[in-house]
């Protein structure tokens, strides 16, 4: 049997260092050239120099692009997709240390020199010598050296079932690189006739508390959403204030309102969302003057685990329309008081009653063409277009003012569970008790995800209106951003993560836990293919 080159967990610490050192931060071209690294890796393992047309990149959006990898045992049609992403977030925090980030091993050596810069639970970890520091050990370009190792041992040693590498860009902004991928598994299915059995992402695991020292698998993957509002309100001058009413003050009624709003947050097998929160609030006005600001908008955030963007819309309706009226009874006490004329009652309407207003107004032509200005500006990311398309049309249909738009900005991350699922308890199972005996490592479940992971994108499970409310809400579908909901319900197998233990993601104190990723994880992981192989033996 061929040498494996990746077979110890020395080399796996080696390969890491070296994959974290192609720097890779979101929307940058290390990120543009990063899998084409990775290919040439893959490259020098026998089975992919004899079957070079099993490693493939392909197009995401930006000239960034995702690589595949298949494994295929000539007689199994059982596979299990190994997701991993590649970009990683910035490095500024790293201040004069900038420069090691991507360097593991110097990194975590000057750290050593001034430690006293750290706080108390990463100075602990530095000095126990357990862990390796830098930007990408932990999110995650652990998870993928964990599946490049496994693919070339199932290779060499021709496991009865096929392994799918998948790992993409731009997870840590919209996920296009998964959204891209999407369409290309169904595509690779019916190419190599595989049956996709598990969707096996690698992300960390993340502590639940400070100073939590258990090892985490997850069956699920938390949603997120983002209900969005632009308030358009009736310009005045500073001098006449009751003459006008301000996006502002209405604003101020809805964002009271979402704000840690109870009926925002979800229970879902003994685990709660975190509560909603807003992300920005914000003046449309471009500059200042003494014309009262009368466009404004909101992006509140909020967590998933059964409902779907159809049932949020709802709710945020009826949050919305409470708040408006209560604008109203506040405003017109006031006018009421001075004896001034109110300028008309906010009302609330969803996005696409504005879009079907505009376009019974001026007709289709008319309105493509103002959301085709909108995008024309380069300077401005899906949140700001989303926003300056509803803007533009509200200014052309005052008609319609004072009022809320609720709409949904990107990104959206359906929800995603597998926990009832047999062949992920079996998983679960196996993990926990070979975690226990071979390492005594004690492994618990957690039943989404708190991270966010592309996991959202396949096995999608909704019928009626739960993707066509979002698809008609958000004002940059189909032109800078858009979800492949068909084909992701095509996508039916269920979704685990396992990955290493680490600890400060996103931090200058991003660090991997060496033992949990380069002994014990790959050893779990690899004994539930087997285990998998096997049951599908049996059966
Ligand atoms: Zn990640």
């Amino acid at each position: 049997m061929e040498q494996l080159r990746w077979g110890t967990p020395d080399a796996l610490r080696r390969l890491l260092c070296e994959v974290v050192s192609w720097k890779s931060m979101t929307l940058t071209e290390g990120e543009r050239e990063f899998p084409s690294k990775v290919q040439a890796k893959l490259a020098e393992v026998t089975y992919f120099r004899e079957n070079p047309n099993h490693l493939e990149l392909h197009d995401a959006d930006l000239g960034r692009r995702f690589l595949t990898a298949l494994y295929k045992h000539p007689s199994a049609k059982e596979t299990i997709v190994l997701i991993s992403h590649f970009d990683t977030v910035n490095t500024e925090e790293y201040g004069d240390l900038e420069e090691y980030a991507y360097q593991p091993e110097e990194l975590t050596q000057l750290l050593l020199t001034r430690k006293n810069e750290l706080p108390e639970d990463a100075r602990n970890d530095l000095q126990s010598g357990e862990y390796l520091f830098g930007r990408g050990t932990m999110d995650m370009k652990m998870g993928l050296v964990m599946h490049m190792g496994l693919i070339e041992k199932a290779a060499a040693e021709e496991w009865p079932i096929n392994l799918l590498l998948l790992t993409v860009p731009d997870e840590e902004v919209n996920s296009s690189g998964m959204r891209a991928a999407v369409t290309k598994l169904l595509e690779l299915k019916d190419e190599h006739q595989l049956t996709y059995k598990l969707f096996l992402n690698g992300e960390p695991v993340f502590t639940q508390e400070p100073g939590d020292k258990n090892y985490y698998v997850y069956s699920g993957s938390i949603g997120k959403i983002m209900p969005s509002a632009l308030f358009y309100g009736k310009e005045t001058h500073v001098g006449e204030p009751l003459s006008g009413i301000t996006a502002p003050y209405i604003a101020s009624f809805l964002t009271q309102r979402m704000e840690w709003n109870p009926m925002l947050q979800e229970r879902d097998l003994g685990e709660t969302t975190p509560l909603p929160v807003t992300l920005q609030q914000k003046d449309l006005k471009l500059e200042y003057s003494v014309q009262t600001p009368y466009r404004a908008s909101a992006l509140y955030n909020v967590f998933l685990m059964k409902r779907n963007a159809d049932e949020i819309m709802r709710i945020f309706e009826k949050v919305a329309k409470s708040a408006a009226e209560a604008c109203n009874e506040a405003y017109k006490r006031v006018c009421r008081e001075l004896s001034a004329e109110p300028v008309g009652s906010v009302r609330v309407l969803r996005y696409e009653d504005l879009l079907k207003h505009a376009t019974q107004k001026f007709g289709e032509k008319k309105v493509e063409a103002i959301k085709a200005g909108i995008h024309a500006n380069r300077e401005w990311d899906d949140r700001e277009k989303s926003f300056r398309i509803a803007d533009t049309l509200m200014i052309q249909c005052q008609e319609l003012a004072p009022a809320i738009v609720l709409l949904f900005a990107p990104p959206y991350y359906p929800a995603v569970n597998s926990s009832e699922d047999e062949l992920v308890n079996q998983c679960v199972d196996y993990v926990k008790k070979e975690g226990l005996a071979k390492f005594d490592l004690p492994v618990r479940q957690i039943h989404y995800f708190n991270g966010i992971s592309d996991l959202s994108y396949v096995n999608y499970r909704d019928e009626g209106e739960g993707w066509t409310t979002f698809q008609a809400n958000t004002p940059v579908w189909g032109s800078s951003y858009s979800i492949p909901f068909t084909e992701m319900a095509q996508l039916q197998a269920p979704v685990l993560n396992v990955g290493p233990l680490g600890k400060d993601a996103h931090k200058r104190t991003e660090r991997l836990h060496m033992k949990s990723a380069f002994e014990e994880v790959p050893v779990l992981v690899e004994g539930m293919i087997k285990m998998i192989m096997n049951t599908k033996i049996k059966d």
